[in-house]
């Protein structure tokens, strides 16, 4: 149990470091045209590649901004912060069961689910909470 509690703060210490360097959304590049008359661009040949993130907003409609080339370093890495923030939250969580479970003797024992013949238990179907 404390082997548990000491991963779980390792994983409260990695979440902290990688939430100060995270940034949210997906760096692609784009190629575009421009609105200059006879430009190459326009005979396939278009500008780019630029950098620009994108990501999906709030009301659920993807959204994006393009990315200073000076910057685009950090973006990467600050994105890829995010997904692994993800990952480790994930972990987390969990742990945060485990220390749940392991809690369960010092409260009202709960009686084990009905187990069928194959191992598995039937999951109730879930209510909202
Ligand atoms: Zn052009």
């Amino acid at each position: 149990m404390s082997s548990i509690r000491s991963e779980r703060q390792r994983l409260l210490r990695r979440v902290s470091g990688l939430a100060r360097q995270a940034l949210f959304g997906t760096l692609a590049e784009s190629y575009r045209t421009c609105g200059q008359p006879g430009c190459r661009c326009h005979q396939g040949k278009k500008h780019g590649p630029h950098l620009y993130v994108s990501f999906r907003g709030e009301d659920g409609k993807t959204k994006g901004y393009y990315v200073p080339k000076a910057l685009a370093e950090r973006m990467g890495a600050g994105a890829a912060a995010w997904q692994e923030l993800l990952s480790v939250l994930r972990e987390l969580a969990e742990r945060n069961r485990e220390l749940l479970w392991a809690s369960r003797g010092t409260n009202r024992a709960r009686p084990p689910a009905r187990r069928k013949r194959d191992g598995s238990s039937r999951v109730p179907t879930a209510k909202r909470l």
